[in-house]
């Protein structure tokens, strides 16, 4: 018998490694099937490499095999949705999950989620009710609204919109907020799924009430206006302020829609960012409708928030694809309690993390990127570390012109290039995402929480070893 005989024969079975100590825990830990393809995975490439002559030496027992298949189960076992850190200091990051949910919320669903709920039953009546009825009553509370109702994201809210109050009929749109969103939401795209016939009124930077006033006819469904989330026209331009919408809506019996996209649920201005109107007062301003989202600066779980005229929205309610855009227990739960906080303003700003991490003090911000900086310094890494001062976005084409003073932590790397450190960290566990400029890494403070500073630190020093074995 050959060496690579003998060496086959020795390779411990499927069945012995999953008897061992090692795949006992594996079993534990991880699903049997993941465990076997592992196993099986693992033996099948040693006995082709004794074959091939490729193997040198490596033990062949169940102990040397333990750490391939160990690494193979764990991928396999491993969610694809998973945390990352955002170093990025974009607070509503679509790409990152936008808002992150407050301690409140995330307790409310796991209270109503892991049992029964009262989802589509009136306690009261003891028989069949609404899920709109839930977020409806604090919907109602903080927009100041006759009504609201929420669905799945705000782009469905417009189509739902549009579906039920204009399909075949015309919607009356500014040249200027023809706009795409991202993801593939574009105003007129939106139109024409929804049924609606698209009627463009002024130019890309001009429109006046008189544009709107004249397209108005026999088949007009609705005056829609659309915020200019994520750009701005500058220059010669003229829009028309949404009150003067609205006074124009009601003297010709025609609706009037507002996509806000964003919807601010409190009045910024005492914070210093003057760009934004809460949700309550373009309500005031007598629009009979507005659309919003629920994970953009409301920072509650994805939704879409459709407030404004009862009689419009019972209408919308019964709509068929109201059932297809419908929202789980789960985000109701957590929209109802990221509502809650909105009751008291201050509250929100102190409980939303989007809110708080909005409108915190550059010197906070800068007490964190001082104690990121002080536990890299500690890891002994090969690199330049500085505080610097810097600016961060909101992100989510939320307020797109405001810059926000924050701090950053500066690593310049000694031995490797700064893209080379985001893409370690970008592919470690979790994952870190940081900016890069002029090969500089930037750690934004803002969107790093207290928590994660210490996880953070380890996962940089980490990215440096990753780049010493490679
Ligand atoms: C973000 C946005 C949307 C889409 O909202 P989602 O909640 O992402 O579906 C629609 N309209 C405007 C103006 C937006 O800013």
């Amino acid at each position: 018998m050959d060496n690579a005989q003998k060496l086959l024969r020795a390779l411990p079975s499927v069945d012995e490694v999953l008897k061992s100590p090692p795949g006992k825990e594996w079993l534990k830990k991880y699903p049997r099937g993941f465990v076997l393809a592992a196993i099986r995975e693992t033996i099948q490439k040693k006995r082709r490499a004794i074959r091939g002559g490729r193997h040198k030496g490596s033990g062949i027992s169940i102990s040397d095999l333990a750490p391939a298949i160990g690494k193979i189960v764990r991928g396999l076992s491993a969610f694809a949705l998973g945390p990352a850190i955002n170093a990025t200091g974009i607070v509503i990051h679509t790409n990152l999950g936008r808002s992150v949910l407050s301690a409140q919320a995330m307790d409310n669903v796991a209270k109503v989620s892991s049992g029964y709920s009262n989802l589509e039953y009136d306690i009261e009546a003891g028989r069949r009710g609404s899920r709109h009825a839930h977020a409806g009553r604090l919907l109602k509370e903080v927009t100041g609204a006759e009504d609201g109702m929420a669905v799945n994201n705000n782009a469905a809210a417009v189509l739902l919109t549009l579906n039920t109050l204009a399909r075949g009929r015309e919607v009356i749109v500014s040249r200027g907020e023809l706009v795409e969103i991202g993801g593939s939401f574009r105003v007129p795209d939106v139109m024409a799924a929804g049924g609606a016939i698209l009627k463009e009124v002024g130019t890309t930077n001009k429109t006046h009430l008189f544009d709107y006033e004249d397209a108005v006819g026999e088949n007009t469904a609705l005056i829609l206006k659309v915020h200019q989330s994520n750009y701005r026209i500058t220059g010669f331009t003229a829009e028309v302020p949404v009150e003067e919408l609205a006074a124009l809506g009601k003297k010709l019996g025609v609706p009037v829609v507002y996509d806000l996209g964003s919807g601010c649920l409190i009045d910024l201005r005492p914070y210093g960012i003057h760009t934004e109107p809460s949700v309550r007062e373009i309500i005031k301003t007598g629009v009979d409708l507005v659309t919003f989202s629920g994970d953009k600066l409301l920072g509650g779980p994805q939704a879409g928030v459709i407030a404004g005229r009862k009689a419009l929205i019972d209408k919308i309610k019964k709509n068929p694809l109201a059932r297809a855009v419908r929202t789980d227990k789960m985000t109701l739960a957590a929209l109802e309690a990221t509502l809650m906080e909105y009751v008291d303003p201050e509250r929100a700003v102190r409980n939303v993390p989007t809110l708080r991490m909005l409108l915190e003090e550059p010197q906070d911000i800068k007490l964190r990127a001082r104690k990121i900086a002080k536990l890299l310094l500690k890891a002994g890494i090969r690199a330049d570390i500085k505080v610097l001062q810097d600016s961060s976005k909101a992100g989510g084409g939320s307020l797109p012109e405001l810059e926000l003073p924050t701090y950053v932590v500066s690593i310049s790397p000694q031995k490797l290039s700064a893209a080379r450190l985001e893409e370690n960290l970008r592919k470690g566990d979790p994952p870190v995402i940081a900016r890069v400029r002029d090969d500089v890494l930037l750690l934004d403070a803002r969107t790093v929480a207290d928590g994660e500073t210490n996880v953070l630190a380890e996962k940089v020093a980490q990215a440096f070893i990753r780049e010493i074995k490679q």
